[in-house]
């Protein structure tokens, strides 16, 4: 039996993972799963799946949590803290899927304990992608990626020598807004922007998606967990999101990942990993599709992709602030105080600003640090947003 462990249980990756073990249920032993304000799914999954620990991150909820998992022997617990000490449980394979940065210090937890960690959680590669590979290797962890499109660029270069990269393409579908005026754009609604054309998500990702943020995180992604240079990497926008990445190769090949949208593929790779298993995913029609469409992206209407660029090229904790300058721009624009535009002006404005603060970006990679400047960052956001 495969110890497992899922962070972010009760979201659209731990649902398409629970969906995956749900399956093979004798296959799977299952620690802990979390959530945080979804207690009835949580209890309600952690009672089927037999989980030794439910966690849900918020204190206040321990009671609704107790009484929901009553005459079951599953353990309640709440917490960031809880949380950091169910990932410490040992556990084969875990599954990194807490929204934001939040899912840092889990992820850490876990590969001290040296799982292999699947990583949903881009926010923990873009905070602190150097903090995690250190404390990958330093406890012999793994860490496979679930992000579809690092999947993709994983799955092309099984067998390759990452010397023959030339470079890495991360396409993008474009998002809600990817055919809308460029003079409409600043005006878009909280429901415009949440809702995607092809992929099925949480809001918070959803709405990264048509801002293109998501698109700025998963540049940073691939830089940080393939160490390629930033100028080996591409954008390309696909509207049909079926090619979820290339790899271009010194001779000329690009190896391109080809496969429906739908993240059980990547989520089913990283568990089944090193082995191919069965995945319930749509097989793809290449006739009846016809067309695979490819465009260059404009970056007055996507300008997360430029910012994205400068902080890969800043590096230190310049991803830490870029992160958490997004997520609490995001806040705003989904509490009505911002446009959809402002956000990209918050997140360049709390950079600049950081920037000029006395060698914070600068400090070494600790969980500390990343912590403390992700406090720094969001204070700074906030400010430039009550402006
Ligand atoms: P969801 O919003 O659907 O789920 C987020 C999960 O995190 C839920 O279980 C939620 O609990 C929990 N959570 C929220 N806030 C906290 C917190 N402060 N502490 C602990 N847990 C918390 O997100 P997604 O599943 O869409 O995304 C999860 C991660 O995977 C993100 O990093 C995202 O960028 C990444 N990702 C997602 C993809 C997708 O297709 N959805 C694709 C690629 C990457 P609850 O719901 O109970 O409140
Ligand atoms: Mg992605």
């Amino acid at each position: 039996m495969r110890r497992v462990s899922i962070f972010g249980a009760t979201g659209s990756i731990g649902q398409n993972t629970i969906d995956l073990i749900r399956r093979a249920p004798d296959e799977y032993d299952v620690v802990a799963l979390t959530g945080a304000h979804n207690i009835e799914q949580l209890a309600r999954d952690a009672i089927e799946l037999n989980a030794q620990v439910a966690v849900t991150a918020e204190d206040d909820l321990l009671d609704d949590l107790r009484d929901a998992l009553s005459g079951s022997s599953v353990e309640a617990a709440a917490g960031a803290a809880a949380i950091e000490e169910a990932a410490h449980r040992p556990a084969d394979w875990t599954m990194s899927a807490i929204v934001g940065a939040a899912g840092l210090a889990p992820g850490l937890a876990a590969l001290e304990q040296g799982t292999t960690l699947a990583l949903a959680n881009k926010e923990s590669l873009v905070c602190a992608g150097e903090l995690l590979l250190a404390t990958r290797k330093a406890h012999g962890a793994t860490i496979l990626p679930v992000d579809s499109e690092h999947s993709a660029v994983f799955q092309a270069l099984i067998g390759e020598d990452l010397a023959a990269v030339e470079r890495v393409i991360i396409t993008a579908s474009g998002g809600a807004f990817r055919d809308w005026p460029l003079d409409q754009l600043a005006e878009a609604t909280l429901e415009q922007a949440s809702s995607h054309p092809n992929w099925d998500m949480g809001q918070r990702i959803t709405i990264d998606s048509a801002s293109m943020f998501n698109k700025a995180m998963e540049l940073i992604e691939t830089r940080e967990f393939f160490g390629v240079s930033p100028e080996q990497i591409e954008t390309l926008v696909h509207p049909q999101s079926m090619i979820h990445a290339l790899v271009g190769f010194n001779d000329g090949a690009l190896m391109a990942h080809v496969g429906p949208p739908d993240m059980r593929h990547a989520i089913g790779f990283a568990l089944h990993h090193p082995t191919r298993r069965h995945i319930p995913v749509e097989r793809l029609d290449l006739a009846a599709i016809g067309t695979f469409e490819f465009r260059a992206p404009d970056l007055r209407r996507w300008p997360a992709l430029g910012i994205a660029r400068d902080v890969m090229e800043r590096g230190g904790l310049s991803g830490a602030v870029f992160n958490a300058a997004k997520e609490t721009a995001l806040d705003a624009f989904i509490a009505g105080q911002i446009g959809f535009l402002a956000m990209a002006d918050v997140v360049r404005a709390t950079l600049d600003t950081l920037e000029a603060s006395d060698g914070h970006i600068d400090a070494t990679m600790t969980l500390d640090n990343v912590l403390q400047i992700d406090h720094l960052a969001r204070k700074a956001a906030r400010a430039i947003i009550e402006q």
